[in-house]
């Protein structure tokens, strides 16, 4: 094999090493939930504007493709899907610094991560087209950083936000409820996905609650490998 090309495609790993990949943080460094954040939609919630979708966590979405799709976040659906039209207005969930656009992180075809006090970071993840942002801008809470898309490129199949909530360094993913002030308990009846958790029935109770989900860290082990799943694994596929 020729080694022409390594170099290239090591100096390019470097490159986004160093621009996405800071040295994992400790939880001291990391600001508690305090409801310091809020919605990324403005308005009211309802069938024609946004309503919560798939939750954070334990989800029987999340069970299903717990490998294929979630294998590298402990098989869990590590943030929140907000239903919507294709082109709705997406806004910051706080005051921050944009710190990717398109970047690597995943739930394409376009996303932004910005960056909060406190070592956060949020994710936009299925925008509708590339953000007119620039790496590096300041942002307000309620500003407009995109608009919402189609996680199947539709935006008649699956049209929605997945808006994720992460330690600066990419390595861990929390639980947004209690981070963002808004009426969960409305918003979690009203959605389309109902309650929507995968059940281990040999310990039923577990992660059966919007807010009783756990936290995600990269490349960790499937917390969802239950040994007794209901609904069970379609045709017991993975
Ligand atoms: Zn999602």
């Amino acid at each position: 094999m020729s080694h022409r090309f390594l170099a290239p495609l090591s100096l390019l790993a470097c490159s986004l090493a160093a621009a996405h990949y800071v040295p994992a943080l400790p939880d001291s460094a990391i600001a508690k939930p305090s409801r310091q954040f809020g919605l990324p939609f403005a308005g009211a919630p309802g069938v024609n504007s946004w309503l919560l979708g798939q939750g954070y966590g334990n989800t029987t979405g999340a069970y299903r493709q717990r490998q294929r799709t979630y294998g590298n976040l402990q098989g869990l659906h590590a943030g929140l899907d907000f239903s919507a039209p294709c082109g709705t207005p997406v806004r910051s969930i706080g005051d921050g610094t944009v710190a990717e656009v398109d970047g690597p992180h995943g739930s394409p075809p376009h996303n932004v991560v910005i960056d909060h006090a406190g070592n956060l970071s949020s994710l936009y993840g299925h925008l509708l087209e590339r953000s007119s942002l620039r790496v590096g801008t300041k942002v307000k809470r309620g500003d407009v950083i995109g608009k919402s898309g189609d996680s199947q490129l539709t935006c008649v199949s699956a049209p929605h936000l997945h808006l994720e909530l992460r330690d600066a360094s990419h390595q861990r993913f929390f639980n947004p409820l209690p981070y963002i002030a808004a009426n969960w308990d409305t918003l979690s009846l009203a959605g389309s996905f109902g309650r929507g958790y995968e059940y281990d029935l040999s310990a039923p109770r577990k992660w059966q609650t919007p807010d009783s989900q756990p936290q995600v860290s990269r490349g960790g082990r499937l917390l969802n490998e239950f040994a007794q799943p209901w609904p069970p694994a379609p045709g017991g596929s993975r």
